[in-house]
This record gives C-alpha cells, structure tokens and sequence, in this order.
C-alpha cells in the first residue's frame, strides 16, 4: 500500500537488506515495535528528539496547544517566543521565517540567495543532502569539479546543471571552482558537520576557506543546520566554530518532534522575503502552533544549564567505547562525535569526504546493524546516516549500547 513500505526512503531497510520494522510507540531512550520489543534508539526520529520521545513536558505542551486550536492561519505569541528563542542562540540571525521542513527551509535560502545576489548557480557538496528541492538533488558529472547531473528522476538536466558539486573538505576544488566561477554563484550551501554520508567533520579551515571565497566573490554562504542546528550544541555548529553564514536553515530540533524548520539572517537578506520583499514564499500550516509548541518546550528544556555539557558526554562515553570494542575485536572504526551527533565508519582511516565514506565497509555495517538490532539496539539503517544521542540515554543505556556493540564486532570478524 505504502510505497516501498514507507513514507521515506531511508527508513527502508534497503542499505541493511531485510524487512523494515512497523513501530507503535517511543518513550526516553526506547523505541517499541507492534509485537512489543522495546530497542534503545540511536534514531531519535532522524533528529528532533534530543530530549528523549515523549517528553512528558514536550508533549504537556502539545497537549495545551492543541486546546487553543490546531491552527489559527495568523501569527500566535508561540511563533514569536520560538522566535526569541532561536535568534537569540544563532547570533548570524535577526529575522526569521519557519516553514514546514528542511526542505522547505533549503528551497527557500536557496531562492533568497538568487534573489539577492541576481545569480542562478550554487555550489553544493558531494555527500551533502540538503532536501528533495531540485537544484540540491545533483551528483558530480564527469570531471573533479564540474557542472552538476540530475541525481533523481525527474529532476531537469537544466536545473541540475546550474549546480556544481565538490567533493567535502576538497580546499583546492573550492577554491578552483570559484576562482572560474564564483561570479555566477548565488550560494555555497553546506552542512557545516556532514550528517548525510555517515558523518564527517570539517577539516580545520575549511568552513573558514568557505566563508572567504563567498566574501571575494559576492557569493552567499548558506549554512544547512537542520540536522547541527540546537544537536551539537546551543545555536549550532557555526556558535561552535565562530564561522557567520550568510543564511541559516533550522529543521528537526526546533519544531521537538513536530513539523516545523526554519530560514533565518540578517535583516537586510530577510526583508527582501514576502510580504516585506520581492521573494515569495508562503505556507498554509507555517509556525503551526502545536509545532512551535513542542519546539518551545523541547529548546526550554535544552538550555537548561549543562544540558550541552552532559549530552555530550555521554555521547563522548559512547564513542569511546565503540572505539575500544573495535579495537578488542579487531576491527578498523572510525568514530566521530559532537553533541549529540555521532558517526562510526568501518574504515582503517578518518573518513573526511564521500568518496571515503562510500569506501568504508558498508557491507558490515550492515552485518553490524542486524547484530546490533538482535541485542535490541536500534540504529540507522544505513552506513551513511549519522546517530543521535538524546537527554534521556543515560550511562545505563550508553553501556548497554556498549555492550551490545562489542558483542556486535566479535561476531563481525567471524
Ligand atoms: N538538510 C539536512 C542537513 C538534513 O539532514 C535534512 C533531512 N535529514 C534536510 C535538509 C531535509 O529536511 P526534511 O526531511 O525536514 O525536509
């Protein structure tokens, strides 16, 4: 009845092989499935659970919302206090406009950027996944630094080749590429840690690189923070890294669960957005009170003082001891973390652009996964997608994902 059995690709099983799981209920740490085995969850719902599922205080707040109404059509004092909240955490940002999904949020930069620059190409990344818009949905053509080609079905050769595509930490090929073309480039848009090919840090310097060559071109840098944005940290990686983009877009986190994103910049980029400005962009179920809800509460909750501190220690805690049961076991990882993002490949070198993470052995990630989900563990299924550690795993859970983990790579080697 569903396409494929789902309503998005990844939550397939197709990178894993094996059937994907009907699931009816999450709480905290645990995700439980219709013939009732509960799994601690390394998903968090692709992100936007950074305090656990069911929040009793998240979904208090929904409740309240909801009693108000499931939608008014016109701006609720909740669409301004998320507001407040967000800028005040993301210093680049002074106005903001939520829509529905990242997609959206991406679609959106992406159309501010051409309008305020009167330019069409972009430059995005290999690996990069910034929605299903089209001009995003490009592979590399032949050549290290080329016009992009149409990376689905239906997307127009047109449209894909206003799209070059570099690969992930590649300093020479940016510089390059706008040196020849930075002229005609609208926007650099970039995942500041990259969540979609496995996860990969930037190398030092190459945000840094990113935001010059924008500056000496006149070139808009749009920092994709959906998945970074509130998950590595309070204001997202650039509060991290000290780099200031030009546009910012906000999913996952600040909508707690429900569907809310966002773009958000400067004033002077922003008003140029309806109905203050030429660029349109409008959204029936926009700032949608019970979405801006559970944001509220979920970043509340959040801001408390060493949430950040004690997230990510246990999400150090859970890298260490991946990294040592790999070792016990024999096998070569690869372990990254920040906040509450973490990635492991199984490659015997740091994993830095797409290349190397399709390179990595993706096999026994899948081997890994299987084994991992038999010792009630639940992960991404997928080599190329980044796990989320939430508020709500504690040490308990962390050693229990340990534990399962070195079992887990025992076998691999067999
Ligand atoms: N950008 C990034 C970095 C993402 O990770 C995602 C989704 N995983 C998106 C954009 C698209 O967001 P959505 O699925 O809400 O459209």
């Amino acid at each position: 009845m569903l396409v494929g059995g789902v309503n998005s690709p990844v939550r397939a099983f197709r990178a894993v092989g094996g059937e994907p799981i009907l699931v009816r209920r999450a709480e905290g740490p645990f995700i439980e499935d219709v013939e009732g085995r509960r799994y601690i969850d390394l998903v968090g719902a692709w992100g936007p659970a950074i305090v656990g599922h069911a929040h009793p205080q998240v979904v208090e707040a929904v409740r309240q919302a909801a009693g108000d109404a499931l939608g008014f059509g016109a701006t609720c004092p909740r669409e301004i206090a998320l507001a407040e909240l967000v800028l005040g955490a993301v210093p680049s940002c002074e106005l903001i406009r939520f829509v529905n999904t990242g997609t959206e949020a991406t679609m959106s930069a992406l159309r501010l950027a051409r309008a305020a620059t009167s330019r069409a190409r972009l430059l995005k990344f290999l690996g990069g996944y910034h929605g299903h818009v089209d001009p995003l949905l490009v592979a590399a053509g032949s050549g290290a630094a080329t016009h992009g080609v149409p990376d689905s079905a239906g997307v127009p050769a047109g449209v894909a080749g206003d799209t070059f595509v570099v690969e992930y930490n590649d300093f020479q090929a940016a510089r390059s590429i706008m040196s020849a073309h930075g002229r005609e480039i609208a926007a650099i848009i970039v995942e500041p840690i990259a969540g979609n090919m496995g996860m990969v840090m930037p190398e030092p310097g190459f945000l840094e690189l990113l935001r010059s060559l924008c500056d000496s071109s006149g070139t808009l840098l749009i920092f994709d923070e959906v998945m970074t944005a509130f998950r590595v940290g309070w204001g997202g990686y650039q509060s991290i890294r000290g780099v200031r983009p030009d546009l910012t877009c906000m999913g996952k986190i600040i909508g707690g669960g429900l569907p809310a994103a966002a773009y958000a910049g400067p004033r002077s980029l922003m008003e140029m957005v309806s109905p203050l400005g030429r660029v349109y962009q409008a959204g029936t179920y926009s700032g949608n009170p019970l979405a801006m809800a559970a944001g509220l509460a979920t970043l509340d909750l959040c801001r408390a003082p060493g949430f950040y501190d004690r997230l990510g220690a246990n999400t150090a805690r859970l890298a260490d001891g991946l990294s040592r049961g790999a070792r016990d076991a024999g096998v070569a990882a690869q372990v990254v973390h920040q906040g509450g993002m973490l990635g492991l490949f199984f490659a015997t070198r740091p994993v830095l652009n797409f290349a190397e993470a399709l390179a990595a052995d993706r096999a026994r990630f899948a081997r890994f996964f299987h084994a991992m989900l038999a010792r009630g563990v639940w992960l991404p299924p997928s080599p190329l997608e980044a796990w989320f550690v939430s508020a709500a795993h504690g040490e308990e859970e962390i050693d229990r994902i340990i534990a399962a983990a070195r079992e887990s790579m025992a076998e691999l080697r067999s």
